[in-house]
């Protein structure tokens, strides 16, 4: 194994100071250029990406098939407005991926990302309903704890009272229903069991709402960020979908993190089947190379509202055949590579891996996910599964101890969430075994430090 890198602080410092600011103050290493899984710093230091950025760059950095294409688009035109040109690359790559999508999912709306994807869901599915003369359906139930987007209208289906708190007074909070975190409960019940139980909390939302004011119910099929790739019961994923259509709730699919192949199926949702109404997509889907998202629905629910005047949505990038060259080079690249399989075969050597640490650090209660998109929980006492004290910060000490080695994983901890401290390994879709070993090494040595 390659001895791990440590991070010095010091190259910041004779940087310039800088006119950007985000979540917090703390300068990071300037990236020079990026290839395959690996990141390199103008310092000359190599990262590793296990997290794809923040789950996004799903066939890896810098594919030469993918720049090209874009270059080839570039010198024809790189961006053309969706109201006064069609262009190739938005047809073809809509017409790829409804063939990828579940049958009859086959109208496309593009975006530049994620929270505008969601965001067009629920306002598409909001159209819809007027109408189709259902005007007091506006209800989007949400999972707590979940994430959306940042956006005012993704963050009111949010579960995540940090995040909302200070935008309440501004938006609508919907209504949200516990995450189906059965792996936790500790009751008599099968796990199958549990998941009915999670999906009836469901039915039990609606009723106490009023079924007539319910749109929509939003989910991810296999958790984000807020929940470190949760995945429920099998039972759970037909329930709700029965208990959608007994109420005539559309079903929303927020596959913009487990969407685009990195679960080892196109679609999170595949593995249990699902035929949710709407799909939206955005990360692995322009994997890097460029803002892309899309919104997938069928016909019967797009008709009704172009009939009633069209879809009265839309951002001035979207479609663009910039980014539609990406996506679809993405896809094809995703195709000619064998990439969802690779996703698959090497989720499974990655996850034996991680329950071998899990042996090795009692202090992992759980770890769980499918194909690349996976995620460990850490808490102080496994049988009791008490959290640690939130003053340790153990989730941003992990990060940081694996960040100094060179590598990078994910993690946050949702305040007001069931949830504990957690961290998620989800690397670019074309990563190798000896890759997985040199990501797990460093790993264990960061867990060993935190313990
Ligand atoms: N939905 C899910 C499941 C996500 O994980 C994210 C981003 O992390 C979003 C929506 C929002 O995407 P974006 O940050 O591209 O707006």
């Amino acid at each position: 194994m390659p001895k791990p890198q440590v991070q010095n602080a010091t190259d910041a410092e004779a940087r310039p100071p800088s006119h950007l600011f985000y979540l917090s103050s703390l300068r990071r290493p300037l990236v020079e250029r990026a290839e395959g899984i690996y990141f390199w710093t103008k310092d000359g230091r190599r990262f590793i990406d296990g997290s794809s950025g923040p789950m996004v760059a799903n066939i890896g950095h810098s594919n030469r098939n993918v720049l090209d294409a874009m270059k080839r688009q570039m010198d024809k035109t790189t961006f053309a407005y969706r109201l006064h040109f069609e262009n190739e690359p938005a047809e073809e790559l809509a017409r790829e991926l409804a063939g990828k999508l579940p049958a009859g999912m086959d109208r496309i709306f593009f975006v530049s990302g994620g929270s505008e994807a969601t965001e067009s869901c629920i306002k598409l599915a909001r159209q819809w309903a007027v109408a189709t003369g259902q005007p007091k359906r506006w209800k989007v139930i949400g999972r707590f704890p979940s994430y959306h987007g940042g956006t005012l209208g993704s963050l009111a289906v949010t579960g995540d009272d940090a995040l909302a708190e200070t935008f309440l007074p501004m938006m609508r909070a919907m209504p949200t229903v516990p995450a189906p975190t059965a792996w936790r409960d500790r009751d008599n019940l099968s796990l199958e069991q549990r998941g009915i139980r999670y999906a009836d909390m469901l039915e039990e939302k609606i009723q106490a709402e009023g079924p007539e004011s319910v749109l929509a119910f939003i989910m991810e099929p296999v958790g984000g960020a807020a929940t470190a790739a949760l995945v429920a019961p099998d039972s759970y994923y037909p329930r709700i979908r029965e208990i959608c259509d007994r109420y005539g709730i559309l079903l929303i699919h927020d596959e913009v993190m487990s969407g685009a192949g990195r679960t080892g199926k196109f679609l999170g949702g595949d593995h249990w089947n699902c035929k949710p109404d709407l799909v939206a997509l955005s990360k692995g889907l322009g994997s890097g190379y460029a803002p892309l998202g899309a919104l997938a629905a069928p016909k019967r629910l797009v008709e009704p509202l172009l009939a009633a005047g069209g879809f009265q949505h839309g951002h001035t990038y979207a479609g663009n055949p910039l980014a539609c060259a990406a996506g679809l080079a993405v896809l094809g690249e995703m195709g000619r590579l064998d990439l969802i399989a690779n996703a698959a075969a090497m989720g499974d050597v990655l996850i034996g891996e991680l329950r071998a640490l899990q042996k090795r650090f009692p202090f992992i209660a759980d770890v769980r996910g499918k194909g690349l998109l996976l995620g460990a929980e850490m808490v102080a006492d496994p049988e009791t599964l008490t959290p640690i004290a939130p003053g340790k910060k153990a989730t941003q000490r992990l990060l940081d101890l694996a960040y100094e080695r060179g590598l990078i994983i994910y993690g946050r901890k949702v305040k007001g969430g069931v949830d504990g401290d957690n961290f998620m390994v989800a690397p670019p879709m074309i990563i190798t075994r000896e890759q997985i070993g040199e990501m797990i090494a460093i790993i264990g040595d960061s867990l060993a430090a935190l313990a």
